[in-house]
């Protein structure tokens, strides 16, 4: 009934069209998702074999055949186990996707609202802060020059800690996952003194050289002007409003967004 048109015996519909585009769009989106990466690699390395063993059976090689087929007749389980973080990445991307957000709406655990909330009330008070947010492997060594906290990401725990006069307010918080697993930690200082002019204080230096030297975003609200930067791959951005602050936690946090998924199916039995 959708049929379009014939190519000789071929009946093509509305819907072989709207196949076609699918299944190319899902392969641009797999290349540009493992472009670059290890995955790409391993990738023409499965394609290979799998053509050697198209041809082996094609030639009737019996026993390069035999020796082919036993890889490929496994080949969907190390298929999973060769692009698990791939795998990984592409369900969070489409977890995070607008119509997976459809879903996390609403009340669920959101790591950079939190966040965003959190500085800009301290920002309002004038109170300073340093929040390292780890993106992939630890910072072990970092985490035991403060004291251990592993508690999970709560907006007022973070001002009770960044509160002047607490115990707990110098040096930085590290949080890892919807974890706060330590404060009062020292951070290496950058070697960059100053940016566009004005000069960068120790809050400033700390946050950007744990930045220069690890995987991690720094976040810091000044105790001197209440602005807020950001710290990022030795790189500072300052003078950050809500938006841009929580659009650049949500788009730069990956371990972020995981979590963020995770945290709502945890709360979620956690009320059941
Ligand atoms: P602000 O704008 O808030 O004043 P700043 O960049 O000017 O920030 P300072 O005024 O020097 O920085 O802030 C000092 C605070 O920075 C200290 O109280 C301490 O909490 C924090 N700090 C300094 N050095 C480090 C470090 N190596 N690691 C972690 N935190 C540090
Ligand atoms: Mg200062």
């Amino acid at each position: 009934m959708f049929d379009l048109f014939k190519i000789g015996f071929l009946t093509v519909s509305f819907f072989d069209i709207l196949d076609i585009f699918l299944v190319t769009f899902l392969i641009y989106k797999l290349y540009t998702v493992i472009r670059g990466t290890i995955a790409a690699q391993i990738f023409i390395g499965l394609i290979i074999v799998l053509l050697l063993s198209f041809l082996a059976q094609a030639a009737d090689l019996k026993a390069l055949g035999w020796l082919l087929k036993l890889i490929t007749d496994i080949w969907v389980i190390a298929f999973i186990i060769l692009f698990q973080p791939e795998i990984r990445r592409v369900l969070v991307m489409l977890g995070t996707s607008p119509l997976g957000r459809l879903f996390l709406r609403g009340g669920g655990y959101n790591l950079a609202d939190l966040l965003t909330e959190t500085a800009f009330e301290l920002a309002q008070n004038q109170h300073g802060a340093l929040i390292v947010i780890v993106r992939s492997a630890g910072i072990k060594g970092v985490v035991e020059t403060g004291e251990i906290i592993n508690s999970r990401v709560n907006k007022n725990l973070l001002r009770s800690i960044f509160f002047p006069r607490s115990p707990l307010h110098d040096g930085a918080v590290i949080i890892k996952g919807n974890v706060i697993e330590a404060a009062r930690c020292t951070l290496p200082l950058s070697q960059i003194t100053s940016f566009e002019g004005t000069p960068l204080g120790m809050r400033h230096r700390a946050g950007l050289g744990i930045s220069e030297t690890a995987d991690v975003i720094s976040l810091i609200v000044s105790e001197e002007t209440g602005g807020i930067s950001i710290a990022d791959k030795g790189k500072i951005i300052r003078g950050l409003s809500k938006e841009t602050l929580r659009n650049y936690l949500l788009k730069n946090t990956k371990i972020t967004r995981e979590k963020g998924l995770r945290g709502i199916f945890e709360q979620f039995f956690r009320q059941k």
